[in-house]
C-alpha cells in the first residue's frame, strides 16, 4: 500500500543561489532536506523532463544515464540563475541552460527528499519491501 501523500509545509527555505551549492529546506514537522541543485534540475518537475526521465527509467534526481561506448558529455553544472516563489505552495528556478519550466511544489520536494532515510523509505515503496531500520547502513 503507498503511503498518505505528506502535505508538510516548510518551516524555512534557504537558497544557495550564490553560492551555486543547493537549497536546505526545514519542514513544519522538523525534518530536514538539503537538495544539491544538479538534484533538482534533475528532478525538474515538467512534463518534458518527465518524459525524458520515464524513456530512461530515471526516477526524479536520478542522474542521466551514461551510454555505453559515447564519451562523457562535460555540461556545466545545473544552478538557477533565477528562483522565484509560486504562490504558497511552490518555487521555480530558471536554470543556467535556459530550461525553467518545472514548478517544484513542496509536496513534491518532501517526495523527493534526497536524505538516507526517505531514500530508504522510497526504495522500499519501489521493491515491494518492509524497510529494516539499522540494517545495512553505511560507515
Ligand atoms: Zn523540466
Ligand atoms: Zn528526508
Amino acid at each position: 500500500m503507498p503511503p498518505e501523500p505528506k502535505s508538510v509545509d516548510p518551516k524555512s527555505v534557504k537558497v544557495h543561489k550564490t553560492e551555486g551549492t543547493g537549497m536546505d529546506i526545514e519542514w513544519k514537522d522538523g525534518h530536514r532536506s538539503a537538495y544539491t541543485f544538479p538534484y533538482l534540475r534533475d528532478a525538474c518537475p515538467c512534463a518534458l523532463c518527465n518524459e525524458e526521465r520515464a524513456k530512461e527509467h530515471r526516477r526524479p534526481g536520478d542522474p542521466l544515464k551514461a551510454i555505453a561506448g559515447a564519451l562523457p558529455m562535460f555540461k556545466a553544472l545545473a544552478r538557477p540563475t533565477d528562483v522565484e516563489a509560486v504562490g504558497k505552495y511552490a518555487i521555480r528556478f530558471v536554470w543556467n541552460d535556459g530550461h525553467q519550466h518545472g514548478i517544484f511544489s513542496w509536496d513534491y520536494l518532501r517526495e523527493w527528499c534526497p536524505c538516507a532515510e526517505c531514500k530508504g523509505n522510497r526504495d522500499a515503496v519501489a521493491d515491494g519491501e518492509e524497510v529494516n531500520e539499522g540494517k545495512g547502513k553505511p560507515n
